[in-house]
């Protein structure tokens, strides 16, 4: 309803509508008993009045953000959704936010620029796609061997992580926000079986990020795909394999139906985190109330995030291990310690690309040491212990 509307509608002025509220608690006293039911009724209306008055007297903002997702894709397209509905609701509609999946409104692969640009406001991806721009933004995503989940969030909301996200996205105008882990991924859809280290040579295998370089580094060739072109890639043969999050995800894109083997663990993305980033300029615009509902939405939905993909990818297993009987196989542990020290050389090789990416390298090194170190008594004594209750046997 537009303002002029509303106070027609209403019948009286602004000056009339918060003057009443004062007018009617002096008449309150000395009145009878379905008088003050009314009164009461009145005030109500008043207060009513009043708050939509706020309401439409506050600047709006309308937003836009564009996503490297499929449309509607489980947890990833849905979690966009969900952050922008959060702060419509939280800003009680002063911040609107329409998505646009991949290829909507701008291609995938162009969102970050869409939004530096400010052509946009808002975008999400994983930050890995952006190291073409500055290799630094691969550590913020996934490094292979890495943080998991939960060290990625110890990183950037208990140590120096977000500030240099930050940091490296400001020659961007952007400012990032975690986006949610998806958890350790699988190691990806097979049509070849990985027995030795050289059965990576001349693989084609969909990977992306630097667990990509890594594959490179062992003879493979690395193929990027967006979500929606992996499918038909593999079932061709373009691919020999592929890599996408975990189960939920290998569910339903259909890949059991297009590979042979879904090997683990997924070594080269032990955590990935996902991303929001802000058009600097747009963001900094907003009233410093609605920069707080926008940073606390994303760390809602960061949690959210990481909870939808270990509940469902529980799910979603089982659901490719007893309806469709797909062989999830790990892969040989010779094959692993053959992997690590080509992941730490591609690092390093990266880490030396620009001074960005040295200053974040070593931040991130300095702190998985310590993280790991306290991890190898507390999480890793702890599952070495519980773990032989689960297997996939059952
Ligand atoms: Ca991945």
């Amino acid at each position: 309803m537009e303002r002029r509307d509303f106070l027609k509608k209403a019948g009286v002025g602004t000056a009339a509508v918060v003057g009443a509220g004062a007018a009617l608690s002096s008449t309150l006293v000395g009145c009878g008993k379905g008088d003050q039911a009314e009164v009461e009724n009145l005030k109500k209306e008043v207060e009513e009045y009043k708050g939509k008055l706020a309401t439409l007297t506050k600047k709006k903002f309308k937003w836009k953000m564009v996503t490297t997702w499929p449309p509607k894709l489980d947890v990833l397209q849905e979690g966009c959704e969900r952050l922008a509905k959060r702060i419509g609701e939280l800003s009680d509609g002063q911040l609107e936010i329409q998505v646009f999946a991949a290829g909507e409104l701008v291609p995938a692969m162009e969102s970050f620029q869409a939004v530096s640009d400010g052509t946009v406001e808002v975008g999400s991806g994983a930050s890995y796609y952006w190291a073409g721009k500055e290799p630094a933004t691969q550590w913020f995503a996934a490094v292979p061997f890495g943080l998991n989940a939960q060290g990625m969030s110890a990183w950037f909301h208990g140590a120096d992580g977000l500030k240099l996200w930050e940091e490296v996205y400001a020659p961007f105008n952007l400012i990032p926000r975690p986006g949610g882990s998806t958890g350790v991924q699988m190691g990806g859809w097979f049509n070849k079986k990985i027995n030795t280290i050289d059965d990576f040579k001349g693989l084609k295998m969909r990977i992306p990020g630097l667990g990509g370089k890594v594959i490179a580094k062992a003879g493979g060739t690395v193929v990027l795909l967006p979500g929606g072109e992996i499918f038909t890639s593999l079932e061709r043969g373009v691919l020999d394999a592929t890599e996408w999050v975990g189960p939920l995800h290998g569910l339903r894109f259909g890949f059991f139906k297009a590979a042979k083997y879904y090997y683990y663990p997924g070594w080269h993305e032990p955590g990935t985190y996902l991303e929001y980033f802000f058009n600097k300029k747009a963001y900094e615009s907003l009233p410093k109330e609605l920069q707080q509902i926008v940073d606390a939405a994303c760390v809602e939905n960061e949690h959210w995030v990481l909870a939808q993909f270990d509940a469902r990818n529980g799910a979603a297993l089982q659901t490719l291990i007893n309806e469709h009987k797909v062989p999830v196989v790990p892969f040989p542990d010779s094959v692993l310690e053959a992997l690590m020290p080509m992941a730490e050389a591609v690092v390093e090789e990266e880490a030396a690309k620009s001074p960005m990416a040295t200053k974040v390298h070593e931040s991130f090194k300095k702190f998985s040491k310590e993280v790991g170190t306290w991890g190898s008594i507390s999480e890793k004594a702890y599952y070495n212990g519980i773990m032989k209750k689960y297997s996939l046997k059952g």
